[in-house]
């Protein structure tokens, strides 16, 4: 577990710290740890994770610190802040406090965060609601608590649990709910149609739309449930469309659907191909992986073998920089 403080760089990873996809919303990343270890997971979270060496904490003064100098850049009224995770945010210690204070801060309009619920109980919930969280992301991929055990790789999992969270949120709290499933073809297809009623009976999306239907697609270190082939754009478009004239509830999602617009994004510090030099700081998330920090950038040397040579600086080739994620190899 590594705690990231000072010195580590918060931009540059997307296991941890801040993303910045060119929008008024940034994504928060406080926390990599996950209790479940869905069959799907797009990031090989949880117990069961097979490729992962090291989990992340973000300490909450600094990310907040971090914030605010972003916030300052972006220069919007309305910037929005969605705590996600390469894991579950809920089990970052300081939920609480995080949704607060950036709640205090006065240009953050929405506060959103994404969970599969495993970890809430109704004091959080209330808590979450006081601090301020404007809409909880609520993941759930079935309505069969046996299918829930299996597709959360967990056998305590308990599905009917959150389905009575989903309903006190939406019945209770001042926060929005948006129901988000995971869509496995050949393994939850016909829940698909039954989490829809289930979000519009609940009265799910006071605000924003009810439900966001995600797409399983295939990760390079992403579980894959065996016999499972993502269908194509083209197909689940295609579907969503005729669920929402059947349903009568909207489903193909935009982000003008969330108010979220372009704004400018923070310079790149690195050109793909660029040979930089950077100074290793640890292991890195996945093994064979080193951090390296340069230029107020945290950089996964990926494919790099034995112990990382903590305090040394080497030669990274830069391989990717989108969106200020960089991933780079020795070189
Ligand atoms: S899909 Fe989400 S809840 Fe499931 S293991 Fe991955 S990070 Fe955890």
């Amino acid at each position: 577990m590594l705690k990231v403080s000072d010195d580590i760089p918060l931009i540059g990873h997307v296991a941890f710290g801040i993303i910045d996809r060119g929008t008024n919303l940034l994504q928060l990343r406080p926390s990599s740890l996950c209790p479940l270890s869905c069959i799907f997971c797009s990031v090989d979270a949880g117990p069961k994770s097979r490729f992962r060496r090291t989990e992340f904490i973000v300490d909450l003064d600094y990310m907040l610190e971090y914030v605010k100098i972003i916030a300052e850049y972006k220069a919007v009224k309305d910037l929005q802040i969605h705590i996600d995770a390469a894991g579950d945010p809920l089990t970052y210690p300081r939920i609480v406090d995080l949704i607060f204070c950036l709640s205090e801060l006065k240009n953050i309009k929405v506060i959103s965060l994404e969970t599969h619920g495993a970890l809430l109980n109704y004091k959080l919930l209330d808590e979450m609601d006081e601090a301020g969280l404007s809409r909880l992301n609520l993941s759930i991929d079935t309505l069969d608590p046996q299918l829930a055990k299996y597709l959360s790789g967990s056998k305590w999992f308990d599905l009917p649990k959150v389905l009575e969270f989903a309903e006190y949120i939406a019945e209770n709290l001042k926060m929005d709910l948006l129901i988000a499933p995971v869509w496995i073809p050949g393994v939850n297809d016909e829940d698909m149609p039954r989490i829809i009623k289930f979000a519009k009976k609940i009265g799910a999306g006071k605000k924003w739309p009810p439900l966001g239907i995600q797409k399983y697609e295939v990760h390079r270190y992403g579980r894959k449930p065996k016999g499972v082939k993502p269908m194509t754009w083209y197909k689940f478009y295609q579907t969503l469309k005729k669920w929402e004239k059947a349903y009568n509830v909207k489903l193909v999602l935009n982000p003008r659907d969330f108010g979220i617009y372009k704004v400018k994004p923070l310079p790149l510090i690195f050109k793909k191909g660029q040979k930089i030099s950077a100074k290793v700081i640890g292991w890195g998330w996945h093994k064979n992986e080193w951090l390296g920090v340069a230029k107020d950038r945290i950089v996964a040397i990926i494919g790099a073998k034995g112990e990382p040579p903590v305090g040394s600086k080497v030669k990274v080739e830069i391989v990717r920089n989108k969106n200020n994620i960089y991933v780079g190899v020795l070189g």
